[in-house]
């Protein structure tokens, strides 16, 4: 059993910004764990468009404005302007001057301000469309030379540590709910620990691996909502999971963001047979139409005839030069895997890209439960409410990963003689009489089950029939995988199963529960208003 002042679950740029600033004091200690190799790994390093700054004739109002309509009447006004006013000076701050970030610049020496949908101001900044990579790689430099910020890497949270839940005095139960640390899994020693804490934070990130298309890397699978969930906390806005409408449909590539700048720059999406369809969906705008919009005509081709992918067309409407010179990522990525995209199309699936919904926290990343925070994409703050608007994220994680710290540094300070609990105190993880190992071949199908009931069920078009079967089989294999679990051996893959159908489950209920579509939760049987009208 270890304790620690903080215990901070994932090292995205959420964790890694909190861990940075609670650092600031050198006597205090802080455990960071993330069930990675390689402590970079994560949705964070995959961020290609960039981060919201504050653009030359910008200011926080309007960027508060823009993130209010993109949210579609869901985003609370309060966290959009925290996040307006305090994330441009945050990110000089944090990550051009403590972790070094050299964001891309005029000659001058002025930044570059990108452009995207939906923002009234140029205002992202960006280093090429490698963005997350160069803030994760900034960021967890910057850790690694802090002595008092310990990263311990394949080490995977299981549940967290709650009292009365995990107490032996049965008076606890009287006691409001209260987070103690977690339960992690060494995944190269293959044992579990107890990790106690005076203060937990959740940043685990998000949740598109439960979906059989998404631009997620493998380990965004929901298991800090499902940790959380299963602890008591409150999640609210789970059913809206945003779509991006073209990532990579290629063996070995799946999931490869194809940027929305390649149809900026004139590509057009084609049925397998070479058929354009977007005025079918959007006369006005066609190839041009907002992302949820493309995103539902696509699935909608999919769907009805049967298409496991569509085709993007770049190659006809711009030279080879020009497409190389522009896109230099992508077409490296596809010639990677046979297309070259200055002669042939790209073939296009839209995926689940990003959780809107999650832990509801307060303004200081703080849960419903005592001492246990969460913050990033986990966390649901109130900014994003039904649709994100592009490159408010990352940003969202730093203004968070900052607040939360500052909350804990305030609180330690108050509580410093709180005894933690001790060893006698925490029951240690019984894994007595378990002695099979669990099958991977059961743990690949399950989830693969899992992902296509929600892409079909509860994915960009949905209705009551499809999400009440999905509730009934995600029911089944919920009790199946439960037994599964407390009879095998624990692994990392069978910790992702058991969350992942829990949390396909939460999306899933308040879906259907939810009859209104909304943002990025789109419901065929919806009552909706003519103007409201996808097609
Ligand atoms: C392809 C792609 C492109 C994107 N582009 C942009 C963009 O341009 N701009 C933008 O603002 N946003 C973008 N986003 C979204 C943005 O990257 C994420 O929302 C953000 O990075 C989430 O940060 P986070 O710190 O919350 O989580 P993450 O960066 O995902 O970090 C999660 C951490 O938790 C750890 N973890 C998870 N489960 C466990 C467990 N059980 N035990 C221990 N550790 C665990 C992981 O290993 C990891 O360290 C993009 C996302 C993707 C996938």
């Amino acid at each position: 059993m270890e304790q620690t002042e903080v215990l901070i679950i994932g090292c995205g740029i959420a964790g890694a910004t909190a861990a940075l600033q609670l650092a600031r004091d050198p006597a205090r200690k802080i455990l960071v764990i993330t069930r990675e190799p390689d402590p970079s790994e994560s949705n964070s390093n995959y961020a290609q468009g960039g981060i919201v700054g504050r653009g030359a004739d910008d200011n926080p109002e309007l960027l508060e404005m823009d993130i209010l309509a993109a949210g579609a009447g869901a985003s609370s006004p309060a966290a959009a302007r925290i996040l307006a006013r305090e994330g441009p000076a945050l990110l000089q701050k944090i990550l051009i001057d403590s972790a070094g970030i050299d964001f891309d610049s005029r000659p001058g020496g002025e930044p570059e301000y990108g452009r995207e949908a939906a923002h009234s101001r140029r205002r992202i900044l960006h280093v090429g469309d490698g963005t997350g990579h160069a803030i994760v790689a900034g960021l967890i430099a910057a850790m690694r030379r802090c002595p008092n910020i310990t990263i311990l890497t394949n080490t995977t949270a299981v549940d967290l540590i709650t009292y009365p839940h995990h107490s032996r005095d049965p008076l606890a139960t009287y006691q409001p709910v209260m987070c103690h640390g977690a339960y992690a899994f060494d995944r190269k020693a293959r044992t579990i620990h107890r990790y106690i804490s005076h203060a937990t934070i959740l940043a685990t990130g998000g949740l598109g691996r439960i979906y059989r298309n998404t631009s997620n890397p493998p380990g965004a699978r929901g298991d800090g909502l499902a940790m959380a969930h299963r602890s008591g906390a409150r999640i609210v806005n789970a059913e809206y999971v945003q779509f991006h409408p073209t990532t990579l449909a290629v063996p070995g590539a799946e999931g490869f963001l194809i940027s929305e700048a390649v149809r900026g720059e004139g590509a057009v999406l084609l049925t397998p047979q070479g058929r354009t369809f977007m005025e079918e969906y959007s006369p006005q705008w066609k190839d041009l139409a907002p992302r949820d919009v493309v995103a539902r005509a696509i699935h909608h081709q999919m769907e009805t005839f049967g298409y496991s992918h569509v085709l993007l067309e770049l190659a006809t409407q711009l030279d080879a030069e020009t497409i190389r010179s522009r896109f230099p990522n992508i077409y490296a990525r596809c010639q990677q895997v046979g297309i070259d995209i200055t002669r042939e199309p790209i073939p296009v699936v839209p995926a689940a890209h990003y959780f809107c919904g999650g832990i509801l926290v307060d303004e200081w990343g703080r849960s419903t439960i005592k001492n246990l925070y969460a913050i990033g994409e986990i966390s649901c703050t109130g900014v994003h409410g039904a649709n994100r608007l592009a490159s408010t994220s990352l940003l969202e994680g730093l203004v968070w990963g900052d607040r939360a710290a500052r909350h804990i540094v305030k609180t330690l300070r108050k509580t410093t003689r709180e005894i933690l609990p001790g060893r006698e105190e925490i029951p240690p993880w019984d894994e007595s009489g378990l002695l099979a190992d669990a099958d991977s071949a059961l743990i690949q199908g399950d989830m693969q089950t899992i992902q296509n009931i929600m892409w079909h069920y509860v994915g960009l078009a949905r209705n009551a029939e499809r999400m009440s079967r999905a509730i009934r089989e995600l029911r089944h294999m919920w009790n199946e995988i439960e037994t599964f679990y407390r009879t095998t051996k624990l692994s990392d893959g069978l910790i992702g199963l058991r969350n992942a159908v829990e949390v396909a489950l939460i999306i899933t209920q308040a879906a259907l529960h939810n009859r209104q579509s909304r943002g990025s939760h789109y419901r065929e049987d919806s009552v909706v208003e003519e103007g409201d009208r996808w097609i």
